[in-house]
Order: structure tokens, then C-alpha cells, then sequence
């Protein structure tokens, strides 16, 4: 069969969140539909903001001449112009278009940063629990995934970073808010990390770029995600529309550099070319467009409020260890059996489906998404008490 070696290994340790997904397909045709509460995907089932639809109908009844032609790699000048305008007011810093590369979804950014970044055997930190996907795009460019775990309210664990880094760390990827934990890094734990990456940098002679993958940036419940530039020097964002205009299969997002990473011209000048040679040559025209005048929308986030605290409030009701979700759409609360993997089997015999930890590197714990219908994650809340008082809890 002329399939790689590497990608056959990766097939048969296939994602677990896929495996769940599929398991939920079968005991939905066993036990219908109406009795398997699915929390395994991160698929949005809210439908994008009103203020989308009226946009892409006023684009549909107004083409542009040249509308699906292809265009500099980086996007449209207007469309970069529209994003680089949010970011600059943010973060209170000379963010322009020049800083900002259209993409096909914050995946597409991850690997176009890997792949400007990354020479062979380069070094880049990942903080556990982590989204799976990283180490797949790291190890597309060449790159070395180096995992630190967490504290445990899932804040960076500076020291352990500090004893992580080496001469060949090139970057470190943070995830706030985070899939999987929901945890929301505050100013300080970012300086406190700006403030290691700095003195590292001048230790080694190197410069290590803080990737700050923030697709859940604008699901926060009140405490406030803070502008990564205005704590880090090399740094850049990385995120997508998927999650805040939910949509995830229209694969639209971007990368952003701050105006004070080092050479930055070339850094753009590389992440352009590297968006092109991969494949992707620009992010959908139509997308662009679309998102240009959106970028103070969102979907709404007290929505997915009331669907964390009708969650967390039975959890935490049931005994589970779990900690508060500032923002994004997950639960990572810990294993009440030692076996998350067994954890995990017996809620699926009272129709919950879940992730076990191992998959985002953490073991003994487990995830719950709830971007769900309310409908739907109070018709499972019978189904956790009978678990629960199952397990004795
Ligand atoms: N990063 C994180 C933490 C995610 O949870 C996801 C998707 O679930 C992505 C990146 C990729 O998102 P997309 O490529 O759809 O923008």
C-alpha cells in the first residue's frame, strides 16, 4: 500500500475524538437518538450571528468584478486592514495589514507559522493538556514537540517551562482561552512568561516566538483575554472565525505578528510564501469578504454560559473535581476511577459520550464539549446522577 509509515501509525492510533464520534453513530442507530447525549466534538451547533447572513446577502446581490480570482497570497488588503484595525485598538500597538496573513482556519495559521519558523529538529513547547492537532503540525515542518504539563488549575507552569527550554526551543505554542480546560491565562501569567522567554532568549543568543493559538479569544464569560503582544515581544496570534462566528466549515481565520517580533518583514515575507507552497495559496476569497466587516461580531457568548453553568453547577453537585471554565466551550474535569478510559466506557453505558484526557495528554481526566443544544445537555443531566451515584460518588 503506498501509504507512509509515519501516517499509517497516526491512522491506527487514530484520534480519540474521532473514535468517540464514531462509537456515538452506533449507539445512536442501537438506542436512538434521543438517548445518547454526544459531548465528544467541538462542532458548534449554534448557527452564525444574524449580521452574517445579511452581509453574505448583501455581497451575493452586489458582486465585485474579479471576486473569485485569485489574489496576493496574504488576502485582501481590505480585509487584513479590517482585522489589523481590531487588533491595533486591542492591544494598543501599530498593528497594520502588513502584519496580518489570511488563512484557511487557525489550522492553516499553526502550520503556516510551523513552516516559516521551523528548522529541522527545532524545538517547540506545548503545555498539556493540549489540542491534539499540535504535535501533528509540528512534526509536518520537522519540528520536535516538547510537552510541559500545567499547574494544577491549568495556568503555565513557568518553572517547568523555564527547565523545558533549550537552544534549539524556537517557539512555544499557548492556548487561552483553551480547548481543553476552558482556562483563561491572566495578564500576569503571560508577563511572567514574556519575562522567561526574554531572559532565555539573551541566555542562548535565540529568539523563541510565542504562538498564542486563540480561536476561543472572544468566548470569555467576563474575565478578559488579554492581548498576547502587550506581554510578549515575539510573538503571534494565530485564530479563526470558526468558534466565534461559528464557522468551522468555511475555513476563514488568520495569523497576526506583533510590529515588535524580531525581523518581522521577513517573518511576513515567510509566512506568505509558506501560506502559498502549502497548498492553501490564499484563504477563500469569498470569506475574506464576507468577515470584512464583521470583526466586531460575534455569536452570543451568554449562550454558552448558560450551557457551562448547567453543566459545571451538576458536576460540581455530583462531587466531580473540575475546574471553572473562564471561556471557550469545554469541561476538563477530573476522573472520579483512576482509568479515565473506563471512566469514559461506563458513561457511555448511561449514553454519555465523552473524551477521555490521554487524548490531550493528560490522563485522568476527561472532556466535555457543550456547544450544544440547552435541550440536549439537560436532557443528559438524569443520565450524570445515575452515573454518578453508579461510581458511589
Ligand atoms: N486550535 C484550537 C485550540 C482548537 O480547538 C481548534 C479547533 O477546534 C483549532 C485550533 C483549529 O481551528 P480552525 O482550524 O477551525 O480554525
Amino acid at each position: 500500500m503506498p501509504v507512509a509509515a509515519k501516517v499509517k501509525k497516526c491512522l491506527e492510533g487514530s484520534s480519540w475524538i474521532r473514535k468517540m464520534f464514531e462509537e456515538g453513530d452506533k449507539l445512536r442507530k442501537e438506542r436512538g437518538a434521543e438517548n445518547i447525549f454526544d459531548f465528544t466534538l467541538g462542532n458548534p451547533t449554534m448557527e452564525p450571528p444574524l449580521e452574517l447572513q445579511q452581509e453574505l446577502q448583501r455581497i451575493a446581490a452586489t458582486p465585485i468584478p474579479g471576486m473569485h480570482r485569485y489574489m496576493n497570497n496574504a488576502g485582501y488588503e481590505e480585509t487584513r486592514a479590517a482585522v489589523a484595525e481590531v487588533i491595533a485598538e486591542n492591544c494598543a500597538l501599530p498593528v497594520s495589514a502588513a502584519h496580518i496573513v489570511m488563512t484557511c482556519g487557525a489550522g492553516a495559521a499553526l502550520n503556516v507559522v510551523m513552516k516559516t519558523l521551523l528548522n529541522p529538529g527545532d524545538e517547540v513547547i506545548i503545555l498539556s493538556p493540549y489540542f491534539v492537532e499540535y504535535n501533528f503540525y509540528i512534526d509536518n515542518h520537522g519540528g520536535v514537540p516538547v510537552v510541559v504539563p500545567t499547574l494544577p488549575d491549568f495556568q503555565p507552569d513557568v518553572n517547568a517551562i523555564a527547565a523545558a527550554i533549550t537552544a534549539r526551543t524556537k517557539a512555544i505554542i499557548i492556548n487561552s482561552p483553551n480547548n481543553p480546560t476552558g482556562v483563561i491565562y491572566p495578564f500576569a501569567a503571560l508577563k511572567e512568561l514574556g519575562d522567561l522567554l526574554a531572559q532565555k532568549e539573551q541566555e542562548y543568543g535565540t529568539t523563541i516566538v510565542a504562538i498564542s493559538d486563540e480561536p476561543y479569544a472572544r468566548i470569555s464569560f467576563g474575565e478578559e483575554v488579554p492581548c498576547i503582544f502587550t506581554a510578549i515581544t515575539n510573538a503571534v496570534i494565530v485564530t479563526s472565525h470558526s468558534k466565534d462566528l461559528a464557522l468551522p466549515g468555511d475555513r476563514i481565520g488568520y495569523l497576526a505578528a506583533s510590529p515588535a517580533l524580531k525581523n518581522v518583514t521577513l517573518f511576513m515575507q515567510g509566512a506568505v510564501f509558506a501560506n502559498r507552497v502549502l497548498g492553501f495559496v490564499n484563504a477563500p476569497a469569498l470569506m475574506q469578504r464576507l468577515i470584512t466587516r464583521l470583526q466586531r461580531v460575534s455569536v452570543d457568548v451568554a449562550q454558552y454560559r448558560v450551557k457551562r453553568d448547567l453543566l459545571y453547577n451538576k458536576l460540581v453537585e455530583l462531587g466531580f473535581e473540575v475546574v471553572k471554565p473562564g471561556g471557550g466551550f469545554y469541561l476538563f474535569p477530573r476522573s472520579p476511577l483512576p482509568d479515565e478510559i473506563e471512566f469514559v466506557r461506563r458513561a457511555q453505558q448511561h449514553g454519555i459520550l465523552l473524551v477521555p484526557g490521554s487524548g490531550f495528554g493528560a490522563p485522568g481526566f476527561f472532556r466535555i464539549a457543550y456547544c450544544f443544544e440547552d435541550e440536549m445537555i439537560i436532557r443528559s443531566l438524569p443520565a450524570w446522577e445515575k452515573l454518578a451515584a453508579e461510581l458511589g460518588m
